[in-house]
C-alpha cells in the first residue's frame, strides 16, 4: 500500500500555522482537531518547520504558562522530513522509527499536500494484514 491510499482515504486536508503564531493557537488547534502536530509554512504554503505536542511539552517545562505566548519558532523542528505518495508504508514506518516521530508531512513538487501520522500507518497496516489473512483462509477452505 501507497502514500496515496492513506491520503484518498483520510483526505487531504492538513492543519497549518506560520512561525510567528503563537503557541497558545497552536495549543488550541490540536485540542480542537484532536491532533498531534502542526505543520508550520511559508508565506509560499512551502514547508518550513513542524510543532508537535512533544516540542510544547518541552517548552512547558523550559518556560512555564509563558509558553503559550511565545513564537511557534521558537519550539518548532525545522529539518522536517517529508514522504511522497508514491512511498510505501513500510518506507514511512522505518522513516518514522529512525527519525524517532509520528507525523510525515506528504510532499509534492515542494507543496504541501497531506499529511500522514503513525495512526494512519498502523490502521492501514493492520487492514491489510487482515486482508491477505482473509484472503489465505479463502484459499486454504477451498483448497
Ligand atoms: P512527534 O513524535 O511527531 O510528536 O514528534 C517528535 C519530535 O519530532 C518533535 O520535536 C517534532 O517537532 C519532531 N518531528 C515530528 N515530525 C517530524 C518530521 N516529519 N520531520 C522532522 N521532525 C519531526
Amino acid at each position: 500500500m501507497h502514500v496515496a491510499a492513506i491520503l484518498k482515504a483520510k483526505g487531504r486536508a492538513v492543519e497549518t500555522v506560520a512561525a510567528d503564531e503563537t503557541l497558545g493557537t497552536v495549543v488550541a488547534l490540536l485540542a480542537e482537531r484532536r491532533i498531534g502536530a502542526v505543520v508550520v509554512r511559508q508565506p509560499s504554503r512551502a514547508i518550513a518547520g513542524i510543532v508537535s505536542e512533544r516540542d510544547i511539552v518541552r517548552m512547558l517545562a523550559r518556560h512555564g504558562a509563558a509558553t503559550l505566548a511565545l513564537p511557534v519558532s521558537e519550539a518548532m523542528t525545522r529539518d522536517v522530513v517529508t514522504c511522497r505518495e508514491t512511498d510505501t508504508l513500510d518506507e514511512l514506518m522505518s522513516r518514522m522509527t529512525e527519525g524517532r516521530f509520528r507525523h510525515l508531512p506528504v510532499e509534492d513538487n515542494g507543496q504541501l499536500v497531506g499529511i500522514v501520522s503513525i495512526g494512519d500507518v498502523v490502521k492501514h497496516r493492520v487492514a491489510e494484514v487482515e486482508l491477505e489473512a482473509s484472503a489465505m483462509r479463502d484459499y486454504i477452505a477451498s483448497a
